[in-house]
Order: C-alpha cells, then structure tokens, then sequence
C-alpha cells in the first residue's frame, strides 16, 4: 500500500468529502481519511435533509457562495447520477420588523433575486400546510430547497474515487506534523506522507488543531420527525416549501417537507444551548421533543401529530457564525475547513472546491475572504 500522497484530507463528512472529490476531479492523489463510516451518523452531516436557500439572511456575502454550490450540486447529480438536490422554494416569517426577513430580503435585493414578501395570512393561505400568526411578516424565494445530505456525502465519495482518489472509512488520525518538505499524518492503521493537508475534522476539529480551541464549539442538536395527522398531503415537497420562523421570543426554527422518512422534519437554532465533547453526545429525550413541538403548535398546527423520531447531530460554532476557510499562518501547506456554525453543508460543494485550490495552489477565487483563520473574532476566541 502507497503512503505518499498529493494531498491528505481528514474527515470525510460534508467538507472534507467535497474536497476528495474536487482534488481527485483535478489529477491530485488525495487520500480522505474518516474514523467512522462514509457517510455516518455521530457528526454533522446526517439526518436526511439539509436546507439550501439563496435569500440568505444571515448576510448578502453568502449569495455569490451559494449560487456557485448550486452550480456545482448540480454538476454533481450529472456526474454521479443521483438525485441530490429537491427545489420546494424557501420560507422565512418572523414578527414585523424583525432582523429575519428585513435580512433575507437584502440578499435578494442585493443580488437581484426573485422573491416576494407577504404576511402570515398570505402565507398561509398559499401554503396550507403553514399556520404562522396571520401578522407575521414573510418572504417567499423559489429557488430555495433541501439537499439530501447522505447521499451528498456519498456521491462526492464516489466521484473522488471514480477519478482515482483514495477513501478509507473506520481509520482515526491521531497526530499530524508540517515542515517546509510537506507533511506527516499518524493514523491508528499507518503514517502517511503528503505535500498539504487538509483538516475538515467537523466537530472535532480542536483536538487536531489546538489553535482553536473556543473558536470552533460543538453543540449538540436534535432533529424530530411529525407525522401531520390530517392532510399530510399539505406537507410534500411540492406544497410546502422549507423554511426559517422565529418565535416572538426570538427562537429561530427550521424544518423541512415530509421526505424519506414519514413525518416533516424540524428542528431548533442551537436547541437548548448545549456546548458538548463531540464523543459524549446525550441521547434525544422529552425536553428535546417538546422544545420540537412548541414549533409546531405555534406554526404549524396541522402537523404538530406522532413523533416519528429523534435525532441528536452537532453544530461547530465560530464566535461569529462565520466559516474558517483557510491555510493555516506559518504552516501554508495546511488548510484548514472549520465552524460551520449550523449553516454549512449548502455550500459544501463550493466549500470542497475552494480547499482544493488552496491545497494545490495556496488560494482560490472563489468568495471565502471573509473566512480567514486570523480574522479578529477567531483570533481573540
Ligand atoms: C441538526 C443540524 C441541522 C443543520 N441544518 C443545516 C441546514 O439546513 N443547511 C445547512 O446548510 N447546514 C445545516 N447544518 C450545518 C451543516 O450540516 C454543517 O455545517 C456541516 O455538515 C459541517 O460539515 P463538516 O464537514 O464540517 O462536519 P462533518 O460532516 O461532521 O465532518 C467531519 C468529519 O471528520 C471526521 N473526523 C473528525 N476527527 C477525525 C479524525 N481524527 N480522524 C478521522 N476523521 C475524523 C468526523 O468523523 C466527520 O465525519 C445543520 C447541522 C445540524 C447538526
């Protein structure tokens, strides 16, 4: 067995499977390493579904970011023949004048989005299976939608693969080491060599990179599944679009069509504020559940039925919500793919795309600027 490579990435969960993929489409020997399976269920990237949306309230930035992943998602069901993203249009509606929708709104406005505003009446009319307060103020943007995020992983893995990559699953790295000739990566099956390095460890990114230690915390989530005990028809991805709502409390909730599994998925921004180690994760239980059903009685009354299932997944948070895209200072030929805050996995085939560059070339065009590794916010975490 060869233990040279171009490039090693850890972690093939939702970044660091893009980046085997985009590396190998180039030429590069890439060997992805992952300690659990491809895909898995103990990270960041299970659960079914994953919003992807271009009315990004959080900031306009991310508009030109995400329209490049759509490109490249799409690019990708080409390549692997499977089914990868769904377009049900996306929703947001909070109390008027909130932060939300003026947000949401702005990165239409910006980048020249179709999109229309109207209020929770509105709203609900046209989506029945919505019940938000009729005052609510909403905005509507078809291009919105859900990735299925294990296949995702999957068929980024099979694309590196098809082009000449190397993926080995149940493999833990241990340890790595840069110099100036490349760099050292210590496994609990061997040691490998490779010109750069590229750590998309998710969840436990601080226990490879120190550095970072209180800049990239893991929180533990929980997803829930509620089968709409009346017209369920109401809830398929052709009626009901994905959407971001916001309590009068500030609370922000998400949640998705009924798909693959029976019930419509939800779940809650940074759920009960629970900072966690990523290998002691607790098991969903009823605070979770009915934190989840709150949601329900308040905006979605016509799906608020059994619980069809509980899931826990972890969110890796910056301080400022904002990723970290970047090669390391002092240590160019390592790149690192961090905090992605609950937000991340849209843009993970823009993402894999951009580690790739800066793992071949040490910088990339793609928008991730404002990603830096040293930017004040990481730097004083
Ligand atoms: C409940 C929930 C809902 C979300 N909803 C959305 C959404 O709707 N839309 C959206 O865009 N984003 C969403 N996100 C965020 C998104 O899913 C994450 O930002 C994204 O999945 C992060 O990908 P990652 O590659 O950083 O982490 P992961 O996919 O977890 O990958 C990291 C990988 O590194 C591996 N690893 C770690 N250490 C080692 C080691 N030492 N050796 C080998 N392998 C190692 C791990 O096992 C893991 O597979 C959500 C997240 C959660 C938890």
């Amino acid at each position: 067995m060869t233990n040279e490579y171009d490039v090693v990435v850890v972690g093939v969960g939702g970044m660091g499977s893009a980046a085997c993929a985009h590396l190998a489409s180039r030429g590069v020997d890439v060997l992805g390493i992952e300690r659990f399976d491809v895909p898995h269920g103990n990270g960041s990237s299970h659960g079914s579904t994953r919003i992807i949306r271009k009315a990004y309230h959080e900031h306009p930035d991310y508009v030109p970011l995400v329209e490049r992943a759509y490109e490249n998602w799409r690019a990708l069901e080409a390549e692997t023949g499977r089914d990868l993203l769904h377009v049900t249009g996306s929703v947001c509606a909070a109390p008027p004048d909130g932060d939300l929708v003026d947000g949401a709104r702005l990165a239409c406005e910006d980048h020249g989005l179709d999109h229309e505003t109207m209020t929770g009446a509105a709203l609900n009319e046209r989506f029945p299976g919505y019940g938000v307060p009729e005052g609510y103020d909403a905005l509507y943007q078809p291009d919105g939608g859900f990735l299925d995020c294990e296949r995702a992983v999957s068929a980024h893995v099979e694309r590196a693969m098809a082009e000449g990559g190397t993926v080995h699953a149940r493999e833990t790295v241990a340890d790595w080491d840069a110099d100036a000739d490349g760099v050292t990566v210590e496994t609990d099956r061997g040691t490998y060599r490779a010109d750069s390095l590229v750590l998309a460890a998710g969840a436990w990114t601080a226990d490879l990179l120190p550095d970072l230690n209180g800049a990239v915390v893991p929180e533990r989530q929980v997803l829930g599944w509620f089968q709409p005990p009346e017209r369920p028809e109401d809830f398929t991805t052709d009626r009901f679009p994905v959407f971001v709502t916001e309590s009068d409390d500030g609370a922000e909730y998400y949640g998705f069509p009924r798909y693959d599994r029976p019930g419509v998925k939800v779940g809650l921004y940074h759920h009960l504020h629970e900072a966690v180690e990523p290998d002691d994760v607790a098991e969903p239980n009823r605070d979770d559940e009915r934190a989840l059903r709150q949601l329900l009685r308040d905006h979605f009354p016509a799906a608020d039925g059994p619980t069809m299932g509980l899931s826990t997944c972890m969110f890796t948070n910056s301080p400022d919500m904002d990723f970290v895209v970047d090669t390391l200072p002092n240590r160019e030929n390592v790149v690192v793919a961090a905090g992605f805050s609950g937000h991340g996995f849209k843009f993970a085939s823009a993402v894999g795309e951009a580690l790739a560059d800066l793992a071949v070339d040490g910088e990339t065009d793609l928008p991730v600027d404002g990603f830096a590794v040293d930017r004040p916010a990481i730097r004083t975490a």
